[in-house]
């Protein structure tokens, strides 16, 4: 599977990453964040938010499971789920998500969300020492060749040792 790893030194680097991720997406993507509580996927989120330029302020979705941020002058719009609370595929699919015009990020998705599309991005952040991200970007499917993933890392981000 196509991969790249990088580093993100602080939560800035983590915003300023998602923001640059963003230019690089189209309607339909998916996005699996994994990562323990503070991992920073909410963070992530804001950037990539922030690039597409959607409505709304993106934050932690504690009491809805998903809310949609309308694109703006007709961008795509992005579609930001926290799937902590769900069991399982099944539950997902009773949400009803349309994916189609929008950028889906779901965070805790691993293992409940892939089957939404024929393609997904995983990425993988976790705490590198006492302060930074250390983050794994994975291709799934037609979608996310090498070079595709290779686009979504920022010149300099590149992990020194995976
Ligand atoms: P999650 O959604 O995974 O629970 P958040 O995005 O809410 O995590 O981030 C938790 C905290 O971690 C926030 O205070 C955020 O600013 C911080 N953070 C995010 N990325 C980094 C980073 N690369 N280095 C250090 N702190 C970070
Ligand atoms: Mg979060």
């Amino acid at each position: 599977m196509p991969q790249r790893h990088l580093s993100l030194v602080d939560s800035d680097s983590t915003q300023a990453w998602g923001h640059h991720v963003a230019a690089h997406l189209r309607a339909g993507d998916l996005i699996v964040l994994t990562g323990e509580l503070g991992a920073g996927k909410t963070t992530f989120t804001r950037g990539l938010g922030e690039g597409l330029g959607v409505r709304g302020a993106v934050t932690s979705p504690t009491f809805v499971i998903a809310r949609r941020h309308p694109g703006r002058d007709g961008g795509l719009d992005l579609l930001h789920v926290d799937a902590y609370r769900l069991s399982g595929p099944s539950e997902i699919d009773d949400l009803d998500l349309d994916l189609e015009g929008a950028v889906t990020v779901v965070e805790w998705g691993a293992g409940r969300v892939e089957h939404l599309a024929d393609s997904h991005l995983d990425i993988t952040l976790r705490q590198a020492g006492h302060d930074g991200r250390e983050v794994i970007v994975t291709g799934h499917g037609p979608r996310w060749d090498q070079g595709a993933i290779d686009n979504l890392v920022r010149p300099g981000s590149e992990a020194d040792s995976p």
